[in-house]
This record gives C-alpha cells, structure tokens and sequence, in this order.
C-alpha cells in the first residue's frame, strides 16, 4: 500500500495520508481543514499547479469552464454531483478559463467545457464539451483504467 498525498484546499499544504485512513475524514495537518469538501474545488492557476505537482495515489479532474459559458453552466451541476462518488480516489478542480487563460492555453484547452485527467502530474485523458454526472464518472473510470498507474 502506498501512501496518498493531497493538497489542503484550506491552505495549499501538501498532507500525507497513510493508505489506511479514509481520506474523506482526513483534516489538514498544518490548519485543520478537511481535505475533502464533497465538492470540486475552484482553483487558480497557482492552486491547480500545486494540486497537480503533489497529489499522489489519486487523479486529478479539471473541469475548465468559464461563467459565459452555457453548456459550462449545464456541466457545472453534474461535475459536482460526481464528486460524490470519485472523490478521494480523484480530486475534482475547476479552473475559469477567463481567469487563468495562460494556465488554460498551456494545457492545449481549444473549447469549453474542457475536462482533464491527471495522474502523476501528466495529462492521461481529455475531452471536450458537457457531460452528465454519470458520464463523467464512466469516463474517468475508463481513462483510469486504461492508463498504466
Ligand atoms: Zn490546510
């Protein structure tokens, strides 16, 4: 069993966690925080880095979007009920992509709602446009296990 690294979304700290504890219960060594909120967490671009660069033993979920965005805004409910069921083994991000349009263009984001899948810190799978809930669970299951871990 490895050990599993995350980010606090509280304080930007990186905790580890011992694959033993649930990660769901697991509070910020440094402020206390929950590691884990039940929801995707919206990031800047320096947060997205330091979740990318040190989260280990789970995938990171990006959902780049932006507030003008009409199928953004249909997605954003369903990106977030899917946090029920993939968190802690994926830690769901969203990035404004108005906001953070250098971090957006740099990961190659054309069209919005943009989701990627990280593990390890590389990029494993892609795709754009709005996916429902189920959709996106089923999809992120499917790159998870077609990517070598
Ligand atoms: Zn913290």
């Amino acid at each position: 069993m490895t050990t599993r690294q995350f980010v606090c979304p509280g304080c930007g700290a990186t905790n580890r966690l011992p694959a033993e504890r649930d990660a769901l219960k697991g509070k910020c060594g440094r402020c206390g925080e929950p590691l884990f909120t039940g929801h995707p967490l919206e990031v800047d671009g320096e947060a997205f880095r330091a979740h990318r660069r040190a989260t280990q033993g789970a995938a990171v979920l990006v959902d780049v979007w932006a507030p003008w965005c009409g199928p953004c805004r249909t997605m954003g409910p369903q990106f977030a009920a899917a946090a029920a069921t993939l968190e802690p083994a994926v830690r769901l991000l969203k990035l404004n992509a108005d906001e953070e349009g250098a971090v957006s263009a740099e990961l190659g984001v054309s069209g919005i709602p943009a989701l990627l899948l990280f593990r390890d810190g590389q990029i494993i799978a892609r795709q754009a446009g709005a996916m429902t809930a189920n959709q996106i669970v089923a999809w992120t299951n499917q790159a998870l296990a077609r990517a070598p871990a």
